[in-house]
């Protein structure tokens, strides 16, 4: 479907990017850097509190919760403002982005009342749970078991890679609730708001290829889940966890995540290329356009209600396999480039950084053959 952003939108850009020059300092990015208080020390707390004042977390959702109602352009303009500044978006964007809308639209009315207006205000961040050690593409061969009892839900098993599940206050868990069916293997899972905090769960580091710690293994000992944070129908998560998928693949995040690659590579090549980097630069920036238009059009179509999983899927394999090749694009482009004046060491520490940070982006939400996999079946050829 063909969008495009309207005027206001393009000012709450100008708006956006006026904040981030203000409230985003160097010593905020070493802070980060620096991993205080897992890169969520003082100043990116007030960050986060100033970014929620401003209406920006849950900017489309209800009035009635603490949201703006406003469009998913919005959000959209918002988030790829933050990822081009390289700001940091870590405490409130899982939420922001897909757990949020997974509970407007499936929590009970309590439930909503409770957690949205937090999230809004900033004070509640959100893991996924839905990779296992068997079950990672297969998501609906889960293992870890919601099992009913008197006061609601008794949990047990393990998830793995949850993201930040460290500093999360909730998580939103895939949980085995009953055992697939001879006709529908994907049967027989829920989705289950879960209390971080609630007695039986450990949380244990899993350390990255760049010695960060990001994400986790979650383990569950009997851990009771009220009956009231089962999120939706028992046994059909499968639909739901299918369309919260729509959200977490198709957001400029598939292709921005290393955009400082580019920006450096251009820098690095000054006003005057070469014939050879500037057609490098122009095609790298014409790939970027296309990918843009695509993902705002997702943006759109969830805007209208639709569930665009077979779109969402070519933004990320599309864009996923443009962000993994660019750091090598870069790094070519660079050849010829010295060191004269340039800071190459600079350019060169980043492209490193990019380089081993690359894989990751056709693994995480979803790998690149699970997607093309679905986009193979939603074009009829399989
Ligand atoms: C940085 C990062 C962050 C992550 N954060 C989270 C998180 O917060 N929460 C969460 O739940 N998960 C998270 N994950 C996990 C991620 O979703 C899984 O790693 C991913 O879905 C792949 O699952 P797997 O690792 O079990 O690999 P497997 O499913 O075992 O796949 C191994 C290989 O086999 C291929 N393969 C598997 N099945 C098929 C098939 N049917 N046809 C063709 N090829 C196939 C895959 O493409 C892959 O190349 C994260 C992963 C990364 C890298």
């Amino acid at each position: 479907m063909d969008f495009g952003l309207t005027q206001e939108q393009e000012d709450l850009r100008q708006e956006v990017r006026a904040f981030i020059a203000e409230n985003v300092s160097q010593s905020l990015l070493d802070e980060m850097e620096g991993g205080e208080e897992g890169g969520r020390g003082p100043e990116y707390r007030e960050l986060v509190a100033k970014v929620a004042d401003k209406g920006w977390i849950g900017i489309s959702w209800p009035k009635q919760y603490g949201g703006r109602e406003r469009s998913h352009f919005e959000r959209y303009v918002m988030t790829e403002e933050f990822l081009v500044a390289g700001a940091p978006t870590k405490a409130h964007f899982t939420a922001d982005r897909q757990s949020g809308p997974v509970l407007l639209k499936y929590a009970s009315e309590s439930l909503k009342q409770k957690i949205l207006p937090a999230i809004i205000r900033g004070e509640c961040s959100f893991a996924i749970g839905m990779s296992e050690p068997e079950s990672g593409s297969d998501l609906f061969a889960a293992k870890t078991r919601a099992e009913k009892c008197d006061r609601g839900w008794v949990v047990n098993g393990r998830k793995v890679w949850t993201s930040f599940a460290h500093h999360a206050d909730y998580m939103i868990a895939l949980l085995r609730t009953s055992s697939p069916t001879k006709e529908n293997r994907r049967h027989g899972l829920s989705q289950f708001l879960v209390d971080m905090k609630a007695p039986g769960i450990t949380v244990s580091p899993i350390i990255n290829s760049t010695g960060q710690h990001d994400f986790n293994e979650v383990t569950f000992e009997n851990v009771l889940l009220p009956k009231d944070q089962l999120l939706g129908e028992v046994d059909m998560a499968w639909k739901q966890a299918t369309a919260e998928l729509a959200f977490e693949r198709s957001g400029p995040e598939r292709f921005l995540e290393n955009i400082y690659v580019l920006t450096e590579l251009i820098r690095i090549l000054g006003a005057q290329p070469g014939q050879r980097e500037a057609e490098g630069i122009g095609r790298l920036i014409a790939q970027l356009h296309t990918l843009r238009q695509m993902s705002i059009s997702v943006s759109g179509m969830l805007s209208h209600g639709k569930e665009p999983s077979l779109e969402a899927a070519i933004v990320k394999d599309v864009g996923t396999n443009w962000e993994q090749q660019l750091p090598n694009c870069a790094r070519n482009l660079a050849t010829f480039v010295n060191d004269e004046g340039n800071n190459r060491g600079r350019f060169d520490e980043l492209i490193q950084n990019a380089t081993i940070m690359a894989p990751k982006y056709t693994i995480q939400g979803g790998t690149r053959e699970i997607l093309r996999g679905i986009i193979a079946r939603g074009l009829g050829l399989r």
